[in-house]
């Protein structure tokens, strides 16, 4: 018997910052709802997800790289406002 498949039942992500990969725990989970990236804190937001790290450096870096935009495949600029109160102390 092989034991070597059950590497798959723990999903990786990337994050869309600084394309690290990690485990969904590791990662924050983001959806858009109207033009808006709005953090799915509790993991219950239906649609397409997007995951970054819940830190201000990989948040940053995803909006300078339009992430997002691909992620959701958006035409226009998203509105990231609810990501910045993320700020990590
Ligand atoms: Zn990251």
């Amino acid at each position: 018997m092989s034991r070597r498949t059950r590497a798959r039942a723990c999903p990786e992500r990337t994050c869309v910052g600084c394309r690290e990969h990690a485990g969904k725990a590791g990662l924050l989970r983001v959806v858009m709802i109207e033009g808006r990236i709005v953090p799915d804190l509790r993991g219950t937001l239906p649609g397409r997800g997007a995951y970054v790290h819940p830190a201000q450096r990989c948040v940053d870096l995803a909006v300078r790289r339009r992430a997002f935009q691909r992620a959701f495949r958006a035409q226009g600029p998203l509105d990231t406002a609810e990501l910045q109160h993320l700020r990590s102390p």
